[in-house]
């Protein structure tokens, strides 16, 4: 297929933003294609935009994180909890046993 775009990057980086979120139609998606294959400089900017489409999904991807993040602490809170637990139940036991063995020494 001819590069239909040969010597008019400014056409295809006009395009490339749609063409990066496949919103291009069938026949100038082909076209960006061929063009792209012989053409470092397009490739390159079509990179740009991917990189700067991933950083702006990874933003919006912290506010669907913080859910894990809240279930993390919960985590954290509850192993708190049982840890807590534990060491009251083995202070308790520990008491019983002095209170026992004070009680029965004579
Ligand atoms: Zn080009």
């Amino acid at each position: 297929m001819k590069d239909i775009f040969k010597d008019k990057c400014e056409i295809v980086r006009d395009l490339l933003p749609l063409f990066a979120d496949n919103s291009c139609s069938r026949s100038a998606s082909d076209c960006i294609e061929v063009h792209l294959i012989t053409c470092k400089a397009c490739r390159d900017y079509l990179n740009s935009i991917k990189n700067s489409r991933k950083a702006e999904n990874t933003q919006q991807d912290i506010p669907d994180s913080s859910p894990d993040f809240a279930g993390l602490l919960a985590k954290i809170r509850r192993h708190k909890i049982v840890t807590r637990s534990v060491f009251a139940a083995v202070t308790v036991g520990l008491a019983a046993l002095n209170i026992s063995f004070w009680l029965t020494k004579d």
